[in-house]
């Protein structure tokens, strides 16, 4: 009897009293008031933040203590344009017919726990073969580690647009793919595929409005679906709560893609002065992916690292992106942070940064647009993108304060994630 006594009050001291963290941040960027507020304790209890007090506090015997007090500590990034399952290589086009997704999967946790330990804690994945689905499941259950994904599936283009699968292979291996495979052309196709999409475990849509740089086909921004089909996508998307994202390079996709409801328009390059007053008036984000902008470019200087087609896309196009950014910040358009990893290499998404602030952004707004701004538009603005108690404890740490080094954030020391150390110093 005593024993079985004693047993429950260790349980309920086990309970009661369960070990804390104590972070000691010797300064805390407020990302909502761009403040940077000095000498700082961040109590995190199981998974989430339980409050911040000045000064440095130390909790009960048992409870952890990490000293940051030479760091600048933030909430964890938000990236809202991954491709989490692949990177950019001379490979890539033949790994089409040679990879299985069993393949894919293992080269996609290496990928996920890169970015994670870059500081991006959350992701929204906006497109492959659907094994981003499994990933995200995987990473959930805390099988891999990773960041918190919201993911695309497989995205959603049009017969022979930037998101066909069997873009420039042989006819006999094309066949005919269809709202199953992401492949519209029409405003129930569009709809049934966005349903498919559901159907698969994706959390949020993506269309590919305009020709893309990377595909095998020859345009790299006309316009590839109807408003009438964009207004089935989103109309259909809203039914669900999710969120919509159209890829889109040209200006008259970019258009339709507006005027159909679309939330994020992703890369935006040759987005005319009009548009921008579109977004602006529709409050659409632009998601600026510059470093995948000057990437593109680079490779493909590289001679055989693209296909020919996609090579001279890329020349074209690449180079316009920061340009187009600095513009539409200027004139107001909502920016969300997003970089498209995987055209670059998986965790070096904070190069961004530095791009944005060299296009005349000020790094307070870029740092708000990866925090406060993506987890509003993400639907998770309550609990994540934010130091503050009750929220989720992704907490990132850097070197310096970003507002005097902007490129120490490509260089996180610690980074914890729901709680949980996953990287220290
Ligand atoms: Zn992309």
């Amino acid at each position: 009897m005593k024993k079985l006594l004693t047993i429950s009050l260790g349980l309920f001291s086990a309970l009661m009293f369960s070990q804390e963290t104590y972070l000691h941040c010797g300064q805390i960027i407020d990302v909502e008031s761009g403040k940077v507020l000095s000498e700082k304790t961040i109590v995190v209890s199981g998974k989430k933040i339980k409050s911040i007090s000045n000064g440095y506090q130390t909790g009960s015997e048992g409870d952890v203590i990490v000293d940051l007090k030479d760091k600048t500590v933030l909430p964890g990034l938000i990236d809202m344009h991954v491709h989490i399952e692949g990177q950019s290589s001379p490979k890539r086009y033949i790994q089409r017919f040679t990879l299985n997704e069993a393949d894919v999967a293992f080269e996609s946790t290496i990928y996920a726990k890169k970015t994670l330990l870059a500081g991006f804690t959350t992701v929204r994945d906006l497109g492959g073969s659907g094994v981003n689905i499994a990933l995200r499941k995987a990473i959930d259950r805390g099988t891999i580690m990773g960041p918190r994904i919201f993911t695309a599936g497989k995205a959603i283009g049009t017969t022979g647009g930037h998101a066909d699968p069997t873009n420039g292979m042989k006819k006999s291996l094309m066949g005919d793919p269809g709202p199953r495979e992401g492949v519209v052309n029409s405003p129930e196709d569009a709809k049934k595929a966005v349903r498919q999409r559901y159907k698969d475990g994706a959390d949020v849509i993506k269309i590919t409005a305009t020709g893309g740089v990377l595909s095998v086909a020859k345009s790299g921004q006309n316009p590839q679906f109807t408003l009438e089909e964009v207004k089935a996508i989103v109309q259909t998307a809203k039914d669900y709560n999710m969120l919509t994202a159209a890829h889109a390079h040209g200006d008259e996709g970019m258009q339709r893609a507006i005027l159909g409801g679309i939330k994020t328009i992703e890369h935006g390059t040759l987005m005319s002065e009009e548009t921008m007053e579109l977004m602006v008036k529709h409050n659409t984000y632009l998601v600026p992916t510059i470093t995948a902008g000057k990437q593109a470019t680079e490779s493909a200087k590289i001679p055989g690292y693209f296909p020919e087609v996609v090579a001279k896309k890329a020349l074209e196009i690449g180079p316009k992106s920061q340009r187009t950014f600095g513009k539409a910040y200027k004139k107001g358009v909502p920016i969300a942070f997003g970089t498209d990893a995987g055209v670059f290499p998986h965790g070096e998404n904070a190069r961004e940064f530095g791009y944005m602030v060299e296009a005349g952004m000020p790094i307070m707004e870029a740092l708000k647009s990866a925090t406060i701004t993506n987890a509003s538009l993400l639907g998770v603005g309550d609990e994540l993108g934010q130091l503050k108690d009750g929220f989720l404890a992704d907490i990132i740490a850097v070197d310096q304060n970003p507002k005097d080094d902007v490129r120490t954030l490509e260089n996180v020391v610690f980074v914890m994630k729901d709680g949980k150390i996953v990287k220290s110093i």
